[in-house]
C-alpha cells in the first residue's frame, strides 16, 4: 500500500497535480471559513482551471442553492459557475427527480434554498417555515396529511420543532413514503471554537420517531460523487478530493476510489488522521488521507511555475 498522510511539498505537489484531471473541493474550512476566503484559495482554484483541471465544489450544507453558492464564490474572487457547484439542496432534488423518479410532493423539513432547488426540477413541497404547535396529543396523531406527499426530506431547518417531527412521523408511517436526509453532520463549527447543532441532529430525531433510516445524500455517501461523475464522466483514479473533515470528505474520497488531500484549515487535525492510520480498524482506515497540507495555498507555487 502506498504511504498515507504524506505532507505535500514541491516535487510531490507537481506529481500529484499532473496525475489528476479533476479536483473536488469541500467549501467551509477548505476554500473559505465562514464569510472569508482562505488566503490564496481563490488563486489556487483559478490557476487550476487555467491549467486545464476541472474543478467542482461539493458541500453538505443544504442552506444554499447553486445560484447562492456562485454568488458567494464570485464575491470572494473564485472563478465559478452554477454547473460547478454540488450542494446537498441541489443533489437531493436531483436524487428525487432522476433516481427515485418521485411523482408527488415532498414534505420538507428544510430551508427556502431547498424549496427553490426542488422547484427547479419541478417537485412541489409543503412544510417550509414555522409550524407552531396546536391541539393535544390525539390531534397530533390525527393531523391532516397531504395525500400527494410521497417523500419526506430532512435538511437544515432553523424552524425545526415538535410539530414538524410529528408530521414527519405521520407521513413516514406509510412504508411507501420515501425518506431522504441531506447529510448527517452533527455540528456546525463556528469561529472561536463555538458550534451549533447541525442537520444530523434533526435527521436523527426524525429517524428515531419514524423508526426508519433515511437515505443520505451528502458526503460520505457515494451519491454526491456519482452526481458529479455521471454528468461529467469523471475517472475516480484521476480525481482528487480536498477536504477538512476526515469523516465526510476524506471518507467519501476513499469510498469512491479518489485520491484524497486533507487541509488543516478546518475541523480535522493531523493527529486525528494519524490516530485513524494507527487504529488498524478498516472503517477508520477509510478516513486516512493520502496527503496533508496546512492550507490549500501550499499548492500555489506548483501552479505558478
Ligand atoms: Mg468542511
Amino acid at each position: 500500500m502506498a504511504s498515507k498522510c504524506r505532507r505535500l511539498s514541491g516535487p510531490i505537489i507537481r506529481e500529484l497535480l499532473d496525475s489528476v484531471e479533476s479536483v473536488l473541493f469541500d467549501c467551509d474550512g477548505v476554500i473559505w471559513r465562514g464569510d472569508e476566503a482562505v488566503t490564496g484559495a481563490a488563486d489556487v482554484i483559478n490557476l487550476l482551471k487555467k491549467n486545464g483541471k476541472r474543478v467542482f465544489f461539493l458541500t453538505n450544507n443544504s442552506t444554499k442553492t447553486r445560484r447562492m453558492y456562485v454568488d458567494k464564490l464570485r464575491k470572494l474572487g473564485f472563478n465559478a459557475s452554477e454547473e460547478d457547484v454540488f450542494g446537498t439542496a441541489f443533489c437531493s432534488a436531483v436524487y428525487l427527480k432522476s433516481e427515485a423518479k418521485l411523482n408527488g410532493k415532498v414534505y420538507l423539513i428544510g430551508s427556502n434554498a431547498m424549496k427553490q432547488e426542488l422547484q427547479n426540477v419541478g417537485i412541489p413541497q409543503v412544510g417550509v417555515g414555522p409550524d407552531p404547535i396546536t391541539g393535544v396529543q390525539i390531534d397530533w396523531a390525527n393531523i391532516p396529511l397531504d395525500p400527494e406527499v410521497k417523500a419526506v426530506v430532512v435538511g437544515f431547518d432553523e424552524h425545526f420543532n415538535y410539530m414538524k417531527l410529528n408530521r414527519a412521523l405521520q407521513y413516514l408511517s406509510n412504508p411507501e413514503c420515501l425518506f431522504v436526509g441531506t447529510n448527517t453532520d452533527t455540528r456546525l463549527p463556528l469561529e472561536g471554537g463555538k458550534a451549533v447543532p447541525g442537520t444530523g441532529c434533526l435527521l436523527k430525531a426524525v429517524e428515531t420517531a419514524a423508526q426508519r433510516q433515511a437515505l443520505v445524500i451528502g458526503k460520505p455517501s457515494k451519491f454526491m460523487f456519482d452526481c458529479v461523475a455521471r454528468q461529467y464522466g469523471l475517472d475516480p483514479a484521476k480525481t482528487l478530493m480536498v477536504g477538512d473533515r476526515l469523516d465526510t470528505d476524506i471518507l467519501l474520497g476513499s469510498n469512491c476510489g479518489l485520491k484524497t488531500l486533507l487541509t488543516l484549515t478546518g475541523v480535522s487535525t493531523a493527529a486525528d488522521a494519524e490516530a485513524h492510520r494507527c487504529s488498524g480498524c478498516p472503517l477508520r482506515l477509510g478516513m486516512v488521507p493520502d496527503y496533508i497540507v496546512e492550507s490549500i495555498a501550499e499548492l500555489l507555487p506548483a501552479l505558478q511555475a
